[in-house]
């Protein structure tokens, strides 16, 4: 049995004034949080001196791996510049200049620092264009932590109507603005029929259609051949913008994204994430014709303090240099590729109904033996035998998390040796499950 009594101690004190001490909700675990010391490579090190192999990659902002050597680099030369947040240098003009060569539809980049900012600046730019209200968004898919994302994001499907025309379902969290939340609709992934239906119905009052590329939000569901062109066919019959959120799958599935690696160009895109292996930083990109009405007197504005801050940039920088050719992204193909064979073989062998559905170096592993294509389909695989699964991973040193319709991942610096290690721990876990049944 591990020890996490040092954990024990920390959370009982942290609590008093911090709830649930963490701050982000998605790091508590019961019966309480683990808090770490050390990120090295592929690892992580708990206040009890428990070593992990990471599956969780800071929820996919980590692609190089703990403490990259180039990242810790540029980052310590950029403290040593006194260069803070609040103004511009050259490193912001070429940070946004990298972005815009790796990313078919980024005409122009703006930056911010976390994803659901990006979310919320390209849609206000997508209402500014249009003169519309209301988006378009998938049901299951989580955009980020505000008032017009937090709709339909884990509802129950028994009281979310029919699969082909999802109700909206305001999130159950307190404090979000219903009249903002009035003007989210949403459509199931995957499904161009309905998707084309309920746009062509709705679309004298929205504003944007904004869609993960790749579900990584319900663990990973990939889109079916053909579903981002005929979408990006549908929405620009109807003439609403198409947004990409790409905040998982930027810069990692391909140098530029999911929009690279199907061929298929958004009218804007957001992305945080892998861009500065775990630096907080973010981006709107996209056509010129609508991010220009963000510049000072146009229709609208952009602003932050903290916006393009330079140790991020500086993070960002030696980031994406080491992003621009593909070696990262086809590693990270490769290997999820073996991962999900390598575990398939493990299924069948113990006898258990599960599959592990991965891309870009996320993954999920989902007890169900149906492919998982959207939210509905995720939400019916098994979740307490992923609970089973995922308590014996973490028992044997794997940090996973205790979720089963959210993404796990490995970074660069996962290599052979820790792909196996992952893949006997799996074999292990999935015989307690057999057992368990
Ligand atoms: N969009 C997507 C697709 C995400 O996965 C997330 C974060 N999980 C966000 C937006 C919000 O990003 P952040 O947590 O940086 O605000």
């Amino acid at each position: 049995m591990v020890s996490r009594d040092r954990s024990k101690e920390i959370y009982e004190k942290y609590d008093k004034f911090t709830p649930g001490g963490i701050h982000s909700n998605i790091r508590y675990f019961a019966p309480h949080p683990i808090y770490f010391t050390k990120g090295s490579g592929a690892r992580l090190w708990d206040v009890d001196g428990n070593e992990y192999i990471d599956c969780v990659i800071n929820n996919a902002a980590l692609i190089l791996g703990h403490g990259d050597p180039k990242v810790t680099e540029a980052v310590k030369a950029q403290v040593e510049s006194g260069l803070t947040c609040g103004v511009e240098s050259e490193l912001s003009y070429k940070v946004s200049q990298m972005i815009a060569e790796m990313v078919p539809c980024a005409e122009c980049v703006r930056l911010s620092n976390s994803g659901t900012e990006a979310v919320m600046k390209a849609i206000m730019l997508a209402r500014t264009y249009t003169g519309r209200d209301s988006i378009m968004k998938l049901e299951g898919g989580y955009d980020g932590w505000y008032d017009s994302a937090m709709v339909s994001y884990a509802p129950d499907p028994k009281k979310a109507g029919p699969r082909h025309a999802p109700k909206s379902i305001p999130e159950p969290v307190g404090g979000l603005l219903k009249d903002a939340m009035k003007h989210t609709l949403v459509m199931p992934f995957n499904d161009l029929h309905s998707s084309e239906s309920l746009i062509k119905r709705y679309r004298r009052k929205l504003a944007a259609v904004i869609v993960e590329p790749i579900m990584f939000n319900v663990g990973c569901a990939l889109p079916k051949d053909g579903y981002l062109k005929g979408l990006k066919e549908i929405t620009e019959a109807n003439d609403v913008p198409l947004i990409f959120d790409e905040v998982i799958s930027g810069f990692r599935v391909a140098p530029g994204g999911a929009q690279e690696y199907y061929g298929v160009k958004p009218d804007l895109a957001t992305f945080a994430k892998a861009i500065a292996n775990g630096f907080p930083i973010s981006a709107v990109a996209g056509r010129e014709d609508i991010l220009r009405m963000s510049a000072p007197g146009g229709k609208t504005g952009y602003g932050g303090v903290y916006n393009g801050s330079h140790v991020s940039l500086a993070a960002a920088s030696a980031t994406l240099q080491q992003l621009r050719d593909g070696k990262v992204q086809n590693y990270l193909n490769h290997t999820t590729e073996d991962l999900a064979n390598g575990f398939k073989a493990i299924a069948e062998e113990v006898g258990v109904n599960a599959r592990l559905q991965g891309l870009g170096g996320q993954f999920q592993v989902y007890f169900t033996d149906r492919e998982v294509v959207d939210y509905r389909s995720a939400k019916s695989s098994n979740a307490a035998e992923f609970k089973t699964f995922q308590k014996a991973m973490l028992g044997q040193g794997f940090y996973f998390l205790p979720l089963p319709l959210t993404h796990h991942g490995i970074s660069y610096s996962h290599k052979k040796a820790e792909i196996e290690a992952i893949l006997s721990g799996m074999r292990t876990a999935l015989t307690e499950v057999k057992s368990a049944s």
